[in-house]
Protein backbone atom coordinates (compact mmCIF):
# COMPACT_ATOMS: atom_id res chain seq x y z
CA UNK A 1 0.00 0.00 0.00
CA UNK A 2 1.19 3.56 -0.91
CA UNK A 3 -0.13 6.70 0.30
CA UNK A 4 -0.19 10.48 -0.77
CA UNK A 5 0.76 12.65 2.06
CA UNK A 6 1.49 16.37 2.20
CA UNK A 7 4.76 17.76 3.05
CA UNK A 8 4.12 19.71 6.30
CA UNK A 9 7.15 22.01 5.12
CA UNK A 10 6.56 23.27 2.07
CA UNK A 11 2.95 21.56 0.93
CA UNK A 12 4.61 19.21 -1.87
CA UNK A 13 2.80 16.15 -2.58
CA UNK A 14 4.49 12.88 -1.39
CA UNK A 15 4.54 9.29 -2.58
CA UNK A 16 5.37 6.97 0.34
CA UNK A 17 5.09 3.41 1.32
CA UNK A 18 2.83 3.12 3.99
CA UNK A 19 6.08 0.68 5.12
CA UNK A 20 8.18 3.03 5.67
CA UNK A 21 8.40 5.58 8.75
CA UNK A 22 9.84 8.53 7.54
CA UNK A 23 9.62 10.08 3.77
CA UNK A 24 12.28 12.52 2.55
CA UNK A 25 10.35 15.45 0.63
CA UNK A 26 12.12 15.92 -2.66
CA UNK A 27 10.91 19.53 -2.93
CA UNK A 28 12.46 20.67 0.52
CA UNK A 29 14.57 17.86 1.58
CA UNK A 30 12.60 18.14 5.10
CA UNK A 31 12.24 14.19 6.25
CA UNK A 32 8.72 13.65 8.00
CA UNK A 33 7.12 10.90 9.51
CA UNK A 34 4.70 9.07 7.61
CA UNK A 35 2.63 8.69 10.87
CA UNK A 36 1.95 12.29 11.05
CA UNK A 37 1.57 13.08 7.20
CA UNK A 38 -1.93 14.29 6.34
CA UNK A 39 -3.20 11.19 4.26
CA UNK A 40 -4.62 12.73 0.97
CA UNK A 41 -5.05 9.27 -1.01
CA UNK A 42 -4.19 5.42 -0.76
CA UNK A 43 -3.28 3.81 -3.74
CA UNK A 44 -2.39 -0.01 -4.47
CA UNK A 45 0.31 0.10 -6.48
CA UNK A 46 3.18 3.18 -7.25
CA UNK A 47 1.68 3.58 -11.06
CA UNK A 48 -1.86 4.15 -9.33
CA UNK A 49 -0.44 6.50 -6.67
CA UNK A 50 1.70 8.68 -9.70
CA UNK A 51 -1.61 8.82 -11.59
CA UNK A 52 -3.27 10.04 -8.24
CA UNK A 53 -0.34 12.58 -7.53
CA UNK A 54 -0.80 14.26 -11.03
CA UNK A 55 -4.69 14.65 -10.82
CA UNK A 56 -4.06 16.14 -7.21
CA UNK A 57 -1.65 18.39 -8.78
CA UNK A 58 -4.47 19.83 -11.78
CA UNK A 59 -6.93 20.18 -9.32
CA UNK A 60 -4.64 22.24 -6.72
CA UNK A 61 -3.50 23.83 -9.80
CA UNK A 62 -7.05 24.92 -10.79
CA UNK A 63 -7.83 25.80 -7.58
CA UNK A 64 -5.22 28.43 -7.55
CA UNK A 65 -6.23 29.84 -10.71
CA UNK A 66 -9.62 30.40 -9.60
CA UNK A 67 -8.65 31.75 -5.87
CA UNK A 68 -6.43 34.25 -8.18
CA UNK A 69 -9.69 35.29 -10.22
CA UNK A 70 -11.68 35.73 -6.80
CA UNK A 71 -9.55 38.33 -5.83
CA UNK A 72 -11.05 41.47 -5.71
CA UNK A 73 -9.25 44.33 -7.50
CA UNK A 74 -7.71 46.89 -5.85
CA UNK A 75 -7.44 50.58 -6.09
CA UNK A 76 -10.66 50.06 -7.96
ZN1 LIG B 1 8.72 19.67 1.47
Amino acid sequence: MYIVAVCPRCGNLLLAKVTNKTRLCTHCGFRSQIGNLKVLAKAESPKQAVILIQSLKKKRMLQKDSQILRKPYKNI
